[in-house]
């Protein structure tokens, strides 16, 4: 009887999933294996939403295989230990893995090799399970990644991208070996009240009403922050419930302009692991500085809760940082804003910004959400580093109605429409708001703060 081990980390899905499709079809028996890694949960990275949404994915990726006579292993600990002991408990002579972007995965990645193949284990890495394309796949003449997006889109778009696997029939797991009991989403506490729920199943059934009601409309509604008119995949494309490539492939049969646009928010996605694959330390080091100092002190810090609590007097960044509290998600129109808020017209270090979002966001992504705000704050990738996003504008634009902002912030429900982006212009008895703070800061005030901070003027 030969056994491989299938260790699962992003990758929590059945369906197109290479490192599971390669153990079964070489090994008798397998040990679907998830290890709740302590050193990520002592990182502090383990933030509850985005614990809750793993509970769902493991039960439900449980419940998967045991449909097909198998069974999910959970283990805790350090996850290079608890392989290895799984080895040892079962004798496997194979041990497969999705590849990682981050440092953290990558440095996963040697230990498990060191550990493994010492003892005569063999580790296989497989790439296109993360993302459709591996990072360093595509580069540039000069360098090791693509630090412009437009040209690596080009390059990405042309690469082939393999087809997508369907879900194993039956699963053989050796009798053997114990797991943990998979924890229940409502063991975790301090869980956003409208997180959404986690799992393939689930994942599954949001991408087939999406590709029937959603793609179509895509280009035209996706910045539009009422409408809510975008995928919401996000915490499935993170927690790998579903896969980036069969998502190509689904969207690129559609076609159409809506599956056009959606694919390049994709290659959006893997434009940012290809960076972060290219240079870990973006994730806390600015990627381009542009010598900030950034405020610091009791001030920045009261704006700083501020802009945390929905509560800077500007309605349209309110109402996203409410959604994100509400929901541990947020439309991406609302993340730029805030974002840009924060580091433009607050002119407050993105990594502050990074972590909140990082504390709350389910889709929460070293890749995603650490280059996304250095965009924003002009020290990623942004042509245009020095942009500065007025949010009463952007809420006249996107949110022309006002319909987003009455959603999340009650105070402000009597106000009808677009009028509600400027409380501060409106008068009468039916505009009394005792409860919705001033402005925090005036935005020619912020501008210019910026401009001189970054030596603009
Ligand atoms: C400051 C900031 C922080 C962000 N943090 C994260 C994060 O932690 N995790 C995360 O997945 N996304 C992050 N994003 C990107 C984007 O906002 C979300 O992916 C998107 O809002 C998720 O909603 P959706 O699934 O409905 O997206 P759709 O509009 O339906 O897009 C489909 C998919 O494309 C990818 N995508 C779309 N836009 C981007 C983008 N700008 N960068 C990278 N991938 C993108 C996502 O995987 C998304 O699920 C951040 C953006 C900003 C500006």
């Amino acid at each position: 009887m030969t056994v491989a081990v299938v260790l699962f980390t992003s990758d929590l899905r059945l369906h197109d999933h290479p490192p599971l499709r390669a153990a079964l079809a070489s090994s008798d028996e397998i040990v679907p294996l998830f290890v709740r890694d302590s050193g990520i949960e002592e990182s502090g990275f383990a933030a509850p939403n985005r614990l809750a949404f793993l509970s769902d994915c493991l039960r439900d990726l449980d419940a998967g295989l045991r449909e097909r006579g198998g069974r999910l292993l959970v283990r805790s600990g350090d996850v290079v230990g608890e392989v290895g002991r799984i080895v040892s408990e079962t004798g496997a002579a194979d041990v497969h893995v999705a590849a990682g972007v981050s440092a953290y995965a990558r440095r996963r990645e040697e230990r498990l090799r060191e550990a493994l193949e010492s003892g005569g284990t063999r580790l296989h890495v497989h790439d296109g399970v993360v993302t459709a394309v591996a990072p360093g796949a595509v580069t540039p003449a000069a360098s090791d990644h693509f630090a412009v997006f437009t040209p690596y889109f080009r390059r990405w778009s042309a690469q082939r991208v393999r087809d997508a696997f369907a879900a194993p029939r039956t699963v053989r797991v050796p009798d053997g070996p114990g797991s943990e009991k998979v924890p229940a989403r409502g063991a975790v506490s301090g869980v956003s009240e409208g997180l959404a729920e986690g799992g393939e199943r689930q994942a599954r059934k949001q991408l087939t009403a999406w590709r029937r009601h959603g793609l179509a409309g895509y280009e035209e509604g996706h910045d539009d922050l009422s409408g809510d008119a975008t995928s919401r995949l996000s915490p499935h494309l993170h927690f790998g419930t579903l896969s980036p490539v069969e998502l190509i492939h689904r969207a690129r049969s559609a076609g159409g302009a809506g599956a056009e646009a959606f694919v390049r928010q994709l290659c959006w996605r893997e434009f940012h692991h290809q960076v972060l694959a290219a240079r870990p330390a973006a994730s806390r080091q600015d990627y381009r500085t542009r010598h900030d100092h950034w405020r610091s002190g009791a001030d920045a810090s009261k704006d700083v809760e501020a802009w945390r609590q929905g509560r800077t007097g500007y309605p349209v960044v309110d109402a996203a940082m409410r959604q994100l509290r509400h929901e541990g998600w947020m439309h991406n129109r609302g993340r730029l804003l805030t974002a840009g808020f924060l580091t433009k017209t607050l002119y407050v270090d993105w990594r502050i910004g990074a972590q909140h979002f990082l504390d709350l966001l389910v889709d929460g992504d070293v890749a995603n959400n650490q280059l996304n705000w250095q965009w924003m704050a002009g020290t990623g990738t942004d042509s245009r580093p020095n942009r500065v996003l007025n949010p009463v504008v952007q809420g006249k634009r996107y949110d022309p109605d006002g319909s987003y902002v009455r959603r999340w912030v009650p105070e402000l429900a009597a106000v009808s429409g677009a009028a509600v982006h400027e409380p501060w212009k409106l008068r009468g008895p039916a505009h009394d708001r005792p409860d919705y703070p001033q402005p925090v800061v005036e935005l020619a005030d912020g501008l210019a703060r910026f401009r001189k901070a970054r030596g603009l003027d």
